[in-house]
């Protein structure tokens, strides 16, 4: 099965220096198996692909290796220089964990074993062993989302994978080529990602459809076998720009743990049952930094669904009355211009608030001109 899986990548793979350019040699080219690549590109581009897919990793992978091109670069950047880069790329703790295991393995060396990659911060078993085989060809399996599904497929799996890891882990490193390790788990990864895919499979041109029992069964889609997803809970989230007589605008640094741990954002809180979304901000703004607002007019309203929840964010434009603004539920608070916004690290939905927030303040300034001008 290997042997026909490589004829086919060697024909069909994703092996383009354009899609995947930390898996080639200095001067452009596939390295035959006994040529190592550098651990630092392998292990970004495996950590950046954990939750997210190659077609978005590229183009953050190509900026990362020029902000930070090497080990050294990335362990003395600031922690806020390293979510910068990583802005917009999701699930948070993996910037502030490569920043930490960068200046774990500057104090120590690379390592080069399963066990040792592991000991990082934010290093699972299926990345210590994208990083081993795709950096030095040893001969370490994968079981990512994309070889989980091939596997449950071959096997027509009755349980949903999740649940039998040690078994899916024996079939990967029985299936592996181990002197062409490198080349072997690319394939099985192009293979799940442009032909096993989820929904829209082309068996007819899978070099192991002969032993695949899904094929066999007329309808692979079956597999893998889920369990049944309850609907994500949905919560509205009143949002406050809180606006000074300055013209600078209030923002807050989440707390490190937690989901989107150490962004900054736009203070707010979960809508309570029975109020309205000014209630709402009032409330929040004076629980988490004990300041009282008057709410204006709406901003922007987003709807973000994240991995287990679904929020709607109903911001508004606030004026800064009295308090000085405590950081009792943050890491800290701060006042700054809306022009210097783009020097925090802040999540997707406040990406979005931060655009509306300044189209709406040229606009005034826009129309005070005109105004000015009649
Ligand atoms: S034959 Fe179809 S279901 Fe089976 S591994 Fe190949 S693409 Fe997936």
């Amino acid at each position: 099965m290997a042997t026909a899986l490589l004829a086919w990548w060697e024909e069909h793979g994703r092996r383009d220096p354009a899609l995947k350019p930390w898996l080639f040699s200095k001067d452009g080219r596939w390295p035959d198996p006994d040529e190592p690549l550098g651990f630092y590109g392998c292990w970004i581009a495996e950590v950046m692909l954990q939750q997210t897919q190659l077609s978005v990793v590229l183009p953050y992978w190509q900026r990362w290796m020029e902000a930070f091109p090497s080990l050294e670069a990335l362990a003395s950047a600031s922690l806020q220089q390293v979510r910068l880069q990583w802005q917009g790329l999701g699930y948070y703790s993996r910037a502030r964990r490569l920043h930490e295991a960068a200046q774990a393995i500057q104090a120590t060396s690379w390592p080069r074993d399963l066990q040792g990659w592991q000991a990082l911060p934010g290093i699972g078993r299926t990345t210590a062993g994208g990083i081993l085989s795709s950096a030095i060809n040893a001969p370490e399996a994968i079981l990512d989302g994309n070889v989980r599904r091939v596997l449950a497929r071959l096997r027509a799996h009755p349980t949903p994978p999740a649940r039998d890891q040690a078994l899916f882990w024996q079939w990967s490193e029985a299936l592996l080529d181990r002197p062409r390790s490198r080349d072997f788990n690319q394939a099985l990864m192009d293979l799940g990602a442009t032909v096993c895919t989820p929904r829209h499979l082309n068996c007819q041109c899978c070099p192991w459809k002969g032993d695949c029992a899904a094929y066999a069964s007329g309808d692979p889609t079956r597999w893998p076998v889920t369990d049944d997803r309850k609907p994500l809970p949905f919560q509205v989230i009143g949002v406050g720009v809180v606006l000074n007589e300055s013209g600078e605008v209030l923002i807050d640094q989440r707390l490190e743990e937690g989901l989107l741990g150490g962004l900054w954002e736009f203070p707010g809180g979960k809508l309570e049952h029975g109020e309205t979304i000014a209630e709402c901000i009032v409330r929040e703004l004076r629980e988490e930094l004990a300041i009282e607002v008057r709410v204006g007019e709406a901003l922007i309203s987003i709807e973000h669904a994240y991995s287990h929840k679904k929020l709607r964010f109903e911001v508004h434009l606030c004026t800064w009355l009295s308090g000085d603004p405590q950081p009792l539920a943050s890491q800290q608070v701060r006042w700054v211009r809306p022009g210097d916004l783009g020097d925090y690290p802040f999540p997707a939905a406040n990406a979005r608030i931060i655009d509306a927030l300044l189209g709406r303040l040229g606009e005034s300034v826009q129309a005070g001109g005109n105004r000015d001008a009649a």
